[in-house]
């Protein structure tokens, strides 16, 4: 089908709707309302509008949708820090871990009933407008710990773990992409609902020592996993290959992610 000719009229969806199903679906009620004039400026009848308090105010991120191509684009910005790396380690890791994000983060979503297609662009950015992220090395063969708190004065580490015994470059590499996109992830869960959510994994974890709770499930048998979730491993353990290929971020992230960016609506 020629996506250019194609009836605009058939599902059309306006700005309007799109917003008022994607608050619907994420849970944020309308909080207040104002009034705005429509038309040309004197004779313009005026109209309310729903306001949302937070929404669409991050600085780190930037939604495009393109109604007729049913096609929403997001440009997602960190500030990748070099700190003591060297340079081609600090391009490298910056690299993967872009990719982890687009990766992970692109996927389709239902909006109205309107099925959209969702890329997801991570891109540098050396402002106090992009997340601060650490990039670090471990090279002793202990785990260390990636973090994102996403409060502000404190920066997300994503550390690359060099040092992991008999794991080939490749596999160490899948894990560190799978967990920028993770540790990403904790900024939108923190700018839609703050830390219970964030901290918390949605509830699969304690906020606080993030350790999983008695009732968080084990990983599915079978299809896709939560990216921002913890699962119990002794119900059910996913093994690593499994993670890499079946963890994705959740449609109702995706339109929290699009919840906390401003967006440009394209007819
Ligand atoms: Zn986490």
């Amino acid at each position: 089908m020629d996506l250019t000719t194609a009836n605009p009229q058939k599902n059309a969806i306006t700005l309007e709707r799109f917003e008022e199903h994607l608050h619907k679906a994420i849970d944020k009620p309308t909080t207040n309302f104002r009034m705005r004039r429509v038309g040309p400026s004197r004779q313009g009848r005026r109209i309310e509008v729903k306001v949302h308090n937070g929404a669409h105010r991050a600085t780190w991120a930037k939604t495009t949708i393109n109604s007729r191509l049913r096609a929403i684009s997001i440009n997602v910005f960190l500030n990748f820090k070099q700190n003591n790396l060297r340079q081609a380690d600090y391009s490298k890791l910056k690299a993967l871990a872009m990719v982890g994000i687009k990766q992970y983060w692109s996927n389709t979503i239902t909006v109205d009933g309107v099925r959209f297609n969702v890329i997801v662009n991570a891109l540098h950015k050396s402002s106090s407008d992009a997340i601060p992220v650490d990039l670090k090395i471990e090279d002793s063969p202990d785990y260390a710990r990636s973090m994102n708190p996403a409060i502000l004065g404190i920066d997300a580490s994503f550390v690359y773990q060099k040092g992991t015994l008999r794991a080939s470059e490749k596999l160490i590499n899948n894990d560190f992409k799978l967990v920028s996109a993770h540790e990403f992830g904790h900024s939108v869960l923190m700018y839609v609902d703050g830390i219970s959510l964030s901290w918390g994994h949605k509830g699969s974890t304690n906020a606080l020592f993030q350790n999983i709770k008695a009732s968080t499930p084990g990983y599915p048998t079978s299809g896709k996993i939560d990216l921002m979730k913890y699962y119990d491993e002794i119900k059910n353990k996913a093994d690593f290959s499994r993670r890499v290929t079946d963890s994705i971020a959740m449609e109702v992230d995706i339109k929290r992610l699009i919840w906390s960016s401003e967006i440009t609506w394209k007819n």
